[in-house]
């Protein structure tokens, strides 16, 4: 009868090391790829270069922040 509760503990072990490896390999495959495919922009304010992600955009143009965008729209109607 012990041989059999060691047997489903040792299953159960294996189990759970193979549930933990594959998240583990989940987690760092999943973290990567963002971050090396995204598409990079200019702020046509500062010029800085940001993840699309991360910008603001108007009228096909990007920007670093509402600020930047804000300072570009009333710089052009100053001008
Ligand atoms: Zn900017």
């Amino acid at each position: 009868m012990a041989k059999i509760i060691l047997l489903v503990l040792g299953l159960l072990l294996v189990y759970w090391i193979l549930k933990g490896y594959r998240r583990r390999v989940d987690g760092a495959g999943s973290a990567t790829p963002s971050a090396g495919t995204e598409d990079m922009v200019q702020c046509a304010q500062c010029g800085v270069h940001l993840p699309r992600s991360e910008s603001i955009t108007t009228q096909g143009r990007f920007y670093c922040s509402a600020e930047h965008q804000r300072a570009h729209q009333s710089g052009r109607a100053a001008s």
